[in-house]
């Protein structure tokens, strides 16, 4: 048995859902003749309170269309210093949309809307066009953590009043939404655009939605194919992606519950030198210098247990889809048997 909690994204499709991959009615989706990508940017903009939505290949992707959007070069996008769309997507800001990072030490990911408000430049020639704030909720370095529902409110309200447009990365906004106890359509109003992930918790192969207006998703769909996201009979993918908003949403809080023993495993090791919080289903811990990391992931991978290394000293585990109250069980056995 191979447990691996590398990350959310190793889930393989269940069987309802290579059924409904199989059966899907599918077009050439560059045309926008797809019905089954129609109906899953329908479906998730409606969950949202959105106009449109853009079915795109990554989640990268669409957090790089919206930028590229939202901005001109030059701009400046605000956004937590621990980001994805600043750590993990290449550069990417730079590099497709030439605007720059004004980076926010938050909580744990999360910004306050002071921050935001301090972080907007003054109309100065000198100074960068401040155009954008993008949150990211839940915050995934951050360890998972998610925003109560003011603060958004508030970061949005400060967005409106100096005129930046407001971009959520919600690759792992359902964990959030699970553990918050928030609505899609709350934040969906807090937000111009945003990006959810399907292939994350939800369990699709491959895929994520961006959402927002119908204007603003006219636009993102002629960067899509500027970037190369433009796919044909992409539907098969959708149905995934349908099938996963149907049945998957509701078990998240499984993986909340078992990333939460998990989290209580770890903290009663004696050689863990400090602790995330676990508030959804991201579990990260810092060894001390009795063990080095390397030695602890081989004895979890002689177990034939899979995590990630998330710093010098740092793990990560994450419970997803395909990871049972078996694998917990054996998990937590393994882990109580790591000795330095
Ligand atoms: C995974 C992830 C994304 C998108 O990643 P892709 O692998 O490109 O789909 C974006 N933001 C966050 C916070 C993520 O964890």
């Amino acid at each position: 048995m191979i447990i691996d909690l590398r990350s959310d994204t190793v889930t393989r499709p269940t069987p309802g859902m290579l059924e409904a991959m199989f059966s899907a009615p599918v077009g050439d989706d560059v045309f926008g003749e797809d019905p089954t990508v129609n109906a899953l940017e329908a479906k998730t903009a409606a969950l949202f309170g959105h106009e449109a939505g853009l079915f795109c290949p990554s989640g990268t992707m669409t957090n790089q269309i919206a930028i590229n959007v939202h901005t001109r070069p030059g701009d400046e996008v605000i956004c937590e210093q621990n980001s994805h769309i600043y750590h993990y997507e290449g550069g990417g800001i730079s590099r497709n949309s030439g605007v720059q990072a004004r980076l926010v030490e938050g909580n744990r990911g999360r910004m306050t809307a002071a921050q935001v408000t301090a972080c907007v430049n003054a109309n100065f020639d000198w100074l960068a066009r401040t155009s954008l704030v993008s949150v990211e909720n839940t915050a995934n370095r951050a360890g998972g953590s998610y925003y109560d529902s003011e603060t958004l409110v508030q970061i949005y309200q400060a967005a409106q009043q100096h005129k930046l447009a407001c971009h959520l990365d919600g690759a792992r906004i359902f964990n959030a939404l699970a553990a918050s106890g928030q609505t899609t359509l709350q934040t969906g109003a807090c937000f111009d655009s945003i990006s959810v992930c399907l292939s994350k918790g939800l369990g699709a192969p491959a895929g994520s939605v961006l959402l927002g207006s119908r204007s603003f998703i006219a636009q993102a769909r002629r960067v899509r194919k500027v970037f190369g996201g433009g796919m044909r009979q992409a539907g098969y993918m959708a149905a995934a992606g349908i099938y996963a908003l149907d049945h998957h949403i509701n078990r998240l809080t499984d993986d909340h519950k078992r990333a939460t023993v998990l989290a209580e495993t770890v903290a009663a090791l004696p050689y863990i030198k400090s602790q995330l919080p676990t508030e959804t289903n991201i579990v990260i811990f810092t060894l001390d210098e009795r063990i080095p990391v390397e030695a602890f992931l081989q004895k979890l991978a002689g177990e034939g247990i899979k995590a990630v290394q998330f710093g010098p000293q740092t793990v990560r585990l994450v419970t997803h889809l395909d990871f049972t109250d078996n694998m917990l069980d054996k998990t937590v056995s393994v882990l109580k048997a790591v000795a330095v």
